[in-house]
């Protein structure tokens, strides 16, 4: 018998868990047997993933930048790969406001549902957590972003995972020293790195055998922790709103994909769906980068050359969908509670929303603390940030989980793209297959 495609056992493993999330949240004593026995299936899992993202993302650039035959290509991978990232979020923040905008779903929210959420939500340790960190953020200097990409101690750098953007600089450094120097010098490391890749790969494949049974605890868990459904019907406007805007950025990017590569979505999407439903599970680009890595060079074809530079500063500066749902979430708040926004403010939200984006971390819920610094850039009174957020606070974890999807997709799009652009794209898996075995 043929076995079920990875991304269909995903698939399933979600679904079995949502649906024993709700049978196990009618029993007395259910949501606690959940986050003690079957959540930590759930952060095992993401803990294997971040464990090796680090490693991976070293192993991968060393070996992909030494492999160049010609330093200039990489200036043009750099080059484009940003170029790409910021038109994508420009158009994703576009997106966003236009149909915000279009659709104000803040305009007829009811003053009573406003004061239930205020009163549920105002107090929540989570909202003014995330305000003062995105104070702790805000009182940086214009070039401390900069300055925090070159490590004073690369062992300091790999202990943290919140450091990709240094090992990144780090491998680029030592990738690069190593075609400088003799041939002969260069080949003990560029062996060691090469099969230091090849076995974090191979990890990536047995991590992810166990990927049915971690999304099933991790759902489940997302189940029996959600909101009461009733608060989640009273933002479904505005849930709407950002899921709409979510799918047309993923159909913006399939466009850009076809137009730029001729390849069918219909070929792509699969390839790169494990990926995305990890996303979705997880609500962590960071934790799902050496899948999207493994995904995109493996099966869809892109050069390690390309991809392993690409999505890891991808998964750390890109993130269309957290973009697009700052610049909905932004004017909601502003339409429910009355406060205009003019043109210049619009504006000053694509471009707060842009740097937004390029500085929020791959974790969970990382948007939220941007759109604290999206909402004082319009003017919003800092005394009422936390009343803004607990308007959105109870369906901010389901449109995470969304918007996840949306920044692994655009990573994974651009790697392709950018790999075609400089002629670094392969065949995919099963054309590549056929040749070998013909
Ligand atoms: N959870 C998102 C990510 O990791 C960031 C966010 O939008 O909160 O990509």
């Amino acid at each position: 018998m043929r076995k079920l495609e990875l991304h269909w056992q995903i698939l399933l493993g979600m679904a079995s868990g949502v649906v024993f999330g709700y049978l196990v949240t009618s029993w007395s004593g259910g949501k606690d047997f959940v986050s003690d026995w079957v959540a930590p299936v759930g952060t095992i899992f993401i803990n294997l993933l971040k464990l090796i993202a680090i490693p991976l993302i070293l192993a991968s650039l060393v070996k992909g930048i030494s492999d160049l035959k010609d330093i200039s290509k990489f200036k043009n991978i750099g080059f484009r790969t940003i170029g790409m990232y910021i038109f994508t979020t420009i158009i994703a923040i576009s997106v966003g406001l236009g149909l915000v905008n279009l659709i104000e779903p803040g305009k007829g929210l009811p003053q009573a549902t406003i004061n239930q959420m205020v009163s549920t939500y105002t107090d929540n340790s989570e909202i003014s957590g995330k305000i003062s960190e995105a104070h702790h953020q805000k009182e940086s200097g214009p070039l401390d972003f900069v300055v925090d990409i070159v490590p004073d101690n690369i062992f300091a750098a790999m202990s943290d995972n919140g450091s990709m953007l240094q090992v990144i600089f780090f491998a680029i450094l030592l990738g690069i020293c190593l075609l400088l120097i003799s041939e002969e010098k260069a080949k003990p490391l560029k062996i060691f790195f090469d099969s230091l890749n090849e076995v974090i790969l191979k990890m990536v494949d047995v991590i992810m055998l166990t990927a049915p049974f971690a999304v099933f605890a991790l759902l489940a868990n997302v189940v029996v922790s959600a909101d009461n459904p009733e608060i989640l019907e009273k933002l479904l406007f505005y849930t709407l709103t950002v899921i709409l805007g979510l799918i047309l950025m993923v159909a913006v990017y399939l466009l850009i994909l076809y137009i730029v590569t001729k390849r069918s979505p219909f070929s792509f999407i699969p390839k790169i769906a494990p990926a995305q439903l990890l996303a979705f599970s997880t609500s962590s680009s960071a934790a799902t980068l050496p899948v999207t890595m493994e995904r995109v060079s493996e099966h869809v074809g892109v050069d390690e050359e390309v991809s392993s530079f690409v999505l890891p500063v991808g998964a750390t500066i890109n993130m269309d969908g957290t973009s697009l749902y700052q610049a909905v979430a932004a004017v909601f708040i502003a339409q429910a509670l009355k406060f205009p926004l003019d043109f210049t403010q619009q504006l000053t939200i694509v471009f707060t929303a842009l740097l937004a984006s390029i500085g929020s971390a791959a974790v969970p819920g990382a948007g939220m603390v941007m759109l604290v610094i999206v909402l004082e850039s319009i003017g919003f009174p800092s005394d009422r940030l936390a009343v803004g957020l607990a308007l959105i606070f109870a369906v901010d974890r389901p449109l995470d989980m969304c918007r996840t999807v949306v920044n692994v997709t655009g990573d994974a799009v651009v790697a392709t793209v950018v790999g075609k652009s400089v002629g670094l794209l392969h065949p995919p898996i099963e054309k590549r297959l056929k040749k070998t075995y013909r």
